[in-house]
């Protein structure tokens, strides 16, 4: 798995270390600084250590409070079945790891990140102003934001979801954080965070907004989320974050970049559109039909680190016609087709 799978992009905090007023500047700049330095620190830990616990499938949440400081993981301040602390980050990282487990749980039969009862470790209140959130191999980390174009991070539900499926793919089939592979690991994150959201809420694919990091930009803002699963590139537009969501929804649209790990943040666009058609086509809940399917394919161990877009496309294909039906392989490669991967 990445060293560190940030939820903003680093090209987003370099636009917003250009545009904003100097304290956002600086909140960003600051990130962007924590955001390397990480990256340097993990590979020179290595692999993270884990200690799984072998017990029947029981949610364990331990939350932290780093106080403003750059420590991990900080002041333990609400363990499993403690009562709301009445601190917004610490309530809210603590529903969404909940909520993330339960899904996983409920719909999947995984036993949390590792399908082995790993606690579930947060952190929230790190650093000044820190505009990202992470999962660093071993726990959650959210900033505040900077309250003038990012809020904290623990508001959105989908973004925890988001940052704790890359423990799952980590965990399963380990894509790598570059290029299409890297895309498509970006994707698994988006898809099962926005199903964390879809299944909290009780929304079926029809009803749900597949926004992720709905309530996350700061009012004034021009933007409703970080991405947009349904409408790729429409997520925001505002000078601060660089312009126009650059995310393409279609295959003739991918961004040739070095930059992002190969535009990993950018070209999950077409696999996020792609199961968000499924998703509709295939009717429903997304967590029952789309959701086992591509829950199977990261799961399943044909998956290679490596995969690309055709190779992922095909074996949903192949998943959906296993465990449903072959009309259901028929929706999920007109899903492909329609985002520009006509399968032969
Ligand atoms: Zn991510």
């Amino acid at each position: 798995m990445p060293a560190r799978c940030a939820l903003v992009p680093p090209y987003i905090l370099q636009a917003v270390a250009r545009h904003a007023d100097p304290e956002v500047r600086d909140a960003a700049i600051a990130t962007l600084g924590l955001d390397r330095t990480f990256a340097v620190n993990r590979l020179l830990a290595g692999p993270p250590t884990r200690t799984a616990v072998a017990a029947p499938a029981r949610l364990d949440r331990l939350l932290h409070d780093a106080e403003g400081e750059e420590l991990l993981p900080g002041r333990v301040v609400r363990s499993e079945g403690d009562a709301p602390t009445g601190d917004a980050a610490v309530d809210e990282a603590y529903d969404g790891l909940g909520a993330t487990w339960r899904l996983f749980d409920e719909r999947f039969g995984r036993d949390s990140i590792d399908d082995a009862g790993l606690r579930l470790s947060g952190t929230v209140h790190f650093g000044h102003l820190y505009d990202n959130a992470y999962w660093d191999g071993e726990q959650m980390v959210f900033g505040d934001g900077d309250g003038q174009v990012f809020e904290r991070f623990t508001v959105a539900v989908d973004v925890i979801g988001h940052e704790l499926t890359h423990g799952v793919t980590g965990a399963t089939a380990d894509l790598e954080y570059r290029n299409q592979a890297g895309a498509l690991n970006e994707s698994m994150s988006d898809v099962f965070g926005s199903l964390v959201k879809q299944y909290a809420l009780g929304q079926t694919a029809d009803q749900a907004d597949w926004l992720i990091g709905q309530g996350l930009l700061a009012p004034g803002v021009q933007g409703v989320a970080l991405r947009s699963m349904k409408a790729p590139g429409t997520a925001y537009d505002d000078e601060r974050l660089g312009g126009r969501d650059p995310q393409p929804g279609h295959l003739r649209d991918y961004v040739r970049t070095t930059g992002d790990n190969g535009g990993v943040h950018t070209n999950s666009g077409i696999p996020n559109r792609a199961f968000h058609l499924a998703a509709v086509g295939l009717g429903g809940h997304a967590w029952e039909r789309a959701g086992v399917v591509w829950y199977d394919v990261l799961t399943g161990g044909d998956l290679p680190r490596t995969a690309t877009f055709p190779q992922f496309a095909r074996l949903t294909v192949a998943s959906a016609e296993r465990l449903l039906d072959a009309e259901a392989g028929r929706t999920v490669r007109a899903a492909w087709a329609e985002v520009g991967l006509v399968l032969p």
